[in-house]
């Protein structure tokens, strides 16, 4: 809470899975806000195609942070500065990896302060565990039946191993 009223933060992304690494992100966040709403972006384009859908990662996202009452998992379309105008939040969290994440990261913040020149993109870093993981290389790995059970929670790997049955 600030003189303006709670800070409300929203941390956009695919989480198809939600991995640890996302985890980390979230309770990293949670030092200096208020409220936080995680959003799945519906429009992301994943090249690679997805491998939950948007309601079933929600579904997922809500078991994980379900100790966590500032934490909101919810759907989003169109622009993301819209949304979180819609929502009161002014920051934008993304994490960052290796220099690799650096490029688009830094175009996307330049881009959402044209469109709305007060949000401010924060960038935060994981454990350095968490460094290397990305979802995609968690669905890779899952999908030729390696275990990642160190890379996503218990409900996660449940539902992973479902899948890959
Ligand atoms: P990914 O498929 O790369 O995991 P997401 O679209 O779900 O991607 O990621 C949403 C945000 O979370 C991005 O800002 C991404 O850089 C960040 N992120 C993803 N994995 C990690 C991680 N292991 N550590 C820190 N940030 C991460």
């Amino acid at each position: 809470m600030n003189a303006h009223g709670p800070i409300v933060a929203v941390y956009p992304g695919s989480f198809d899975p939600v991995t640890l690494g996302h985890e980390d992100v979230v309770r990293r966040t949670l030092r200096f806000s208020d409220r936080l709403v995680v959003a799945v972006a519906e429009s992301a384009t994943q090249p690679k195609g997805h491998l939950f859908p948007v309601a079933e990662r929600l579904e997922i996202m809500r078991e994980v942070f379900a100790g966590e009452p500032r934490v909101e998992c919810v759907a989003f379309s169109g622009l993301l500065v819209d949304f979180a105008r819609t929502l009161g939040a002014r920051f934008i969290i993304r994490g960052l990896r290796a220099v690799s994440d650096f490029d688009y990261e830094f175009q996307m913040a330049q881009m959402n302060r044209e469109l709305w020149e007060e949000v401010e993109t924060l960038f935060l870093t994981p454990d350095v565990h968490y460094s290397f993981l990305s979802a995609s290389l968690v669905r890779e790995v899952a999908s030729l039946g390696g275990d990642v059970g160190s890379f996503v929670s218990p409900v996660v790997l449940d539902r992973l191993r479902r899948r890959y049955s």
